[in-house]
């Protein structure tokens, strides 16, 4: 490792403005999941160590939101800017916590970067409205205003730009924040926490809790009246629970949750760039996305076709430690992941789905690598159909008309990221009438960007990150009439 990678590498989370150990001093590991060596020890903080970061960060909100619009913004310019001097090292240190190639983590650290650069001009952009009258003689205005402290609570998957999703407009709006980020990728949180700190956001404003266990922190962060707003990207089932915990101090809430995103493609739609969208979305990074695809649905056609060429296509990947310049995929975030991984797939084929390739992992490689895979034949009968895969498993169906295709796609709980290729441009119209999804790629697969409202309906979420939309999220409308 070298010097700089290593210097980023904290034993300690940062809590208004001082680095610290976990009040009772225990600690957790950190694992490269390529390996399975020990990284580092972090602090395995509790509900003191949070109730003391919620404390301080209330504290230092009051300032920070009296702060202009400018001077925010120029702080969040000067974060993006230390991020893109560091984005090297910081893809680094995601690539040994979480395993993704550097290549990924590097696209990954980039897009963090075009966030906070993006909200730092959000900041410069947050208006009210002046009304007309209700009656006469009056003056009546809306304000908007930061909410307050904010709790943000990340998943693995994405743990650079989760963070500076949420952060970034947080602090954007004049809001203060304590991160939680997954037990197993904080050093990503803890690196942008160092560089955050060295662009000037004031001590209290980020605060970062790392913990062995979300439970006992993110109770707190829910149950404390002083944090009025939680920011939660994660499962469906624990962004239910938190709400839940919530609700007892009525928190504003923003929920980025899981997915079960359909992947359609039609007979007469352009083969080889279906077949590059679906390695794209479905395998990129290592398929542990919310937006992956989730489902292939492949019109009759073209069927055998697509699943020849998607597994030539397969073929070009190469498995491996993240750090490998040649590896373009690497394992799974931990053994619970390959084991779920490979019970979905035994399931599905005791369920009568075929192997094409794969469909086992590769202790070869290491522990935690699972084998490019495709099923075909899958039905929507099996259990698969309704489980977020999770892993590089492409499992392949069957359909033949439009009508049915939709409706197949449709019938989820989630609704998050949809993809359609095609040509046929009536067709592309009546599917964006149609996809009850919060977004949808019409031949494309990589549409997200910091210009998005990323974010999905029924139970894929509430809210949006990103976008014109995104810093909303984190004020509050405050109506003044003036009579006269
Ligand atoms: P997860 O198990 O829900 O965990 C997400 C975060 O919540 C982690 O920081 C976790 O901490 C914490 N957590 C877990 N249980 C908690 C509890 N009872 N109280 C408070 N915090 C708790 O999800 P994951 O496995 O990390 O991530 C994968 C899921 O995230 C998938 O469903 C995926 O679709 C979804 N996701 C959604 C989006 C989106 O934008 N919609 C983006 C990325 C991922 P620990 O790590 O300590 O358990």
């Amino acid at each position: 490792m070298n010097k700089e990678v290593t210097e980023f590498i904290k034993d300690k989370t940062l809590i208004n403005g001082q680095w610290l150990e976990a009040i009772s001093g225990k600690k957790y590991p950190v694992f490269n999941p390529a390996t399975g060596e020990q990284i580092v020890l972090v602090p395995d903080m509790g509900q003191a160590d949070t109730r003391l970061a919620i404390e301080k960060a209330e504290q230092a909100q009051k300032l920070w939101a009296k702060q202009t619009a400018k001077q925010r913004s120029i702080i969040l310019k000067r974060w993006a800017q230390l991020v893109e001097t560091h984005l090297d090292t910081l893809a680094t240190v995601l690539t040994l916590e979480q395993g993704k190639s550097l290549a990924e983590a590097k696209g990954e650290v980039t897009s963090s970067i075009n966030y906070i650069d993006w909200f730092a001009n959000e900041a410069m952009r947050i208006n009210g409205d002046v009304l007309p009258p209700s009656a006469e003689g009056n003056f009546e205005f809306v304000k908007k205003r930061a909410v307050g402290v904010v709790a943000a609570i990340t998943p693995w998957n994405f743990p650079n730009s989760m963070i500076a999703r949420k952060v970034a407009p947080a602090l954007a709006a004049g809001c203060s924040v304590v991160i939680k980020p997954a037990e197993d990728t904080p050093l990503s949180a803890l690196a942008l926490a160092t560089l955050g700190e060295k662009a000037g956001i004031p001590a209290g404003v980020l605060n970062v809790i790392t913990a062995s266990s979300g439970q006992e922190v993110g109770q707190e962060l829910c149950s404390n009246p002083i944090v009025k707003k939680l920011s939660f990207t994660g499962s469906t089932e624990v962004g239910k629970i938190l709400s839940r915990q919530c609700a007892d101090t009525v928190k504003k809430l923003s929920l980025e949750l899981g997915g079960n995103a359909p992947f359609m493609v039609f007979d007469d739609a352009d083969l080889d760039a279906a077949v590059q969208g679906a390695v794209a979305i479905k395998f990129y990074n290592s398929g542990q996305t919310c937006i992956c695809a989730n489902r292939l649905l492949v019109q009759d056609g073209i069927y055998d076709a697509f699943i020849n060429k998607l597994q030539a296509a397969l073929s070009k990947l190469h498995l491996g430690n993240g750090l490998n310049p040649e590896t373009t995929h690497g394992p799974l975030i931990n053994e619970k992941a390959i084991h779920k991984v490979e019970s979905i797939v035994k399931k599905a084929v005791d369920q009568g789905a075929r192997v094409v390739q794969g469909g086992t992992s590769l202790p070869d490689i290491g522990k935690q690598f699972f084998n490019f895979s495709i099923l075909a034949d899958v039905t929507p009968e099996m259990d698969i159909f309704k489980t977020e895969i999770f892993g590089p498993v492409a499992a392949v169906y069957r359909f033949k008309s439009e009508e049915e295709v939709i409706s197949l796609a449709n019938s989820t709980n989630y609704g998050l990221a949809a993809y359609a290729y095609t040509e046929d441009k009536g067709r592309i119209f009546r599917l964006s009438d149609q996809m009850e999804y919060g977004m949808l790629g019409i031949n494309t697969a990589r549409f997200v960007s910091e210009t998005v409202p990323f974010g999905g309906v029924k139970e894929s979420g509430i809210g949006r990150e990103g976008s014109v939309h995104g810093v909303d999220e984190f004020l509050e409308m405050h109506y003044v009439c003036i009579k006269n």
